[in-house]
């Protein structure tokens, strides 16, 4: 069996600025519920997730690991050992020490452990994949960002020291990679001569051995403060697939149309654009054709246009007696404008007379090159009213169609 590394989330933090705003009884950071999973659940699925991690120990605080200890059935242990999490740990009183603990806790076998803040639920397992091969290969390696704006460094007394060559100064992220041996070495090091680290890669800094930085995503944020949180929960909805791209709406829609007109003698009868001999034919102010109207309705309504009596008013006189092939026309150009492409239709006629199954086939050609997409995606069906109401005494003709759209990107 190939050596495998592991993976440790730090989830025992109390994230006080983050509490604060969220106000009392608020979870603790790494746990407190995004889009229905615990905040560490995301990364730690990214971690299980990452070609070359054998397992991933979760560090928490001791009043959290109670919980998952003591209750099979705690919605937190569910949730992080369905994520792919396989040990956890408890915390202690500063990051270092709860990191300390973790590394402690994962298999000694492990060539490299790799240590994430479960504040960063955004992880990439391909970033995290990359930061792992660096470390196997130089010793130690970070996910960081090149810093975008100028760091500055100030004293006590608020005045700048120093403003260090932008292009020099990386972002630190995480996860933070070292091999076992020497990670456990920097972090027991650092807490036996009492150093303070604020992050993995220092400590090993400290002992003079190299670092190496991956370059990491923006989108690999931390979160920290209330301000962070809308941010991190529209990344993850998106991530997880639970909203579509930006304020587009889903790339598939569906439009639902009805019409029915009067039947009166002296008129054509015009179903889907076909002509059918019968002695009566539907009364509109154009030329009534009820199908016709209920698949434009279904295509406006598919894109979010509004309806044909908007498009095209009945009290304008340029629509009277207009072929309603012409209506759908400018509509479905309307819904080819707002970026949407046809896909298919599903559409009933409701007539007590005349028979429609002699004309169907034809109805559908003619609908399918209206709307430009393949018979085989288009279905007519006729139904009678069984004797009642109007359109049961053959007193009217009734459409129901359903349109589905599909973005074109
Ligand atoms: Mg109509």
């Amino acid at each position: 069996m190939s050596v495998r590394a592991s993976a440790v989330v730090v989830a025992a933090g109390t994230g006080s600025r983050l509490a604060a705003a969220l106000g009392p009884g608020a979870a603790r950071k790494g746990v407190v519920v995004v889009h229905g999973r615990p905040l560490a659940a995301w990364s730690v699925e990214a971690l299980a997730r990452t070609p070359g991690v054998g397992e991933v120990v979760v560090v928490l605080h001791a009043d959290d690991l109670r919980r998952v200890e003591t209750d099979p059935a705690d919605p937190l242990g569910t949730a992080l050992r369905a994520a792919g999490a396989t040990r956890f740990v408890a915390g202690g009183a500063r990051r270092q020490d709860s990191t300390l603990e973790g590394v402690r806790a994962t298999a000694p076998a492990a060539d490299v452990v790799l240590v994430h803040d479960a504040a960063r639920p955004l992880l990439a397992s391909e970033d995290a994949r990359r930061a792992l091969e660096k470390a196997r290969e130089v010793g130690a390696a970070l996910l960081a960002v090149p810093a975008k704006d100028t760091v500055k460094r100030v004293g006590p007394d608020g005045l700048v020291r120093e403003t260090p060559p932008r292009r020099e100064c990386w972002l630190a992220q995480t996860p933070q990679c070292a091999r076992r041996a020497l990670l456990l070495e920097a972090l027991e090091a650092a807490v036996r001569e009492g150093v303070e680290v604020t992050d993995e890669a220092s400590a090993v800094e400290r002992l003079g051995h190299p670092v190496a930085v991956v370059e990491g995503s923006y989108e690999n944020l931390k979160l920290t403060t209330a301000e962070d949180l809308p941010v991190v929960q529209r990344l993850l909805a998106k991530r997880a697939g639970l909203l579509p791209e930006g304020d587009r709406g889903p790339p598939v829609r569906t439009g639902l149309g009805t019409d029915v007109h009067r039947l009166v003698p002296g008129r054509r009868l015009l179903l889907g654009g076909v002509e059918i001999p019968y002695d009566r034919g539907l009364l509109g102010h154009s030329d009534g054709d009820a199908l016709l109207h209920a698949i434009t309705d279904a295509l406006l309504g598919a894109a979010g246009l509004g309806d044909i009596g908007e498009m095209y008013s009945d009290r304008d006189a340029r629509w009277k007696d207009s072929d309603s092939l012409k209506l759908l026309e400018g509509a479905l150009a309307r819904v080819r404008e707002a970026g949407f492409e046809p896909r298919q239709v599903d559409a009933t006629v409701r007539a007590e007379a005349p028979r429609l199954s002699p004309h169907k086939a034809r109805i559908r050609a003619s609908l399918a090159a209206a709307l430009g997409i393949a018979e085989s995606c288009v279905n007519v069906k006729a139904k009678t009213n069984e004797g009642l109401d109007a359109i049961g005494r053959g007193e009217a003709i009734a459409a129901d169609a359903v349109v589905v759209l599909t973005r074109r990107d």
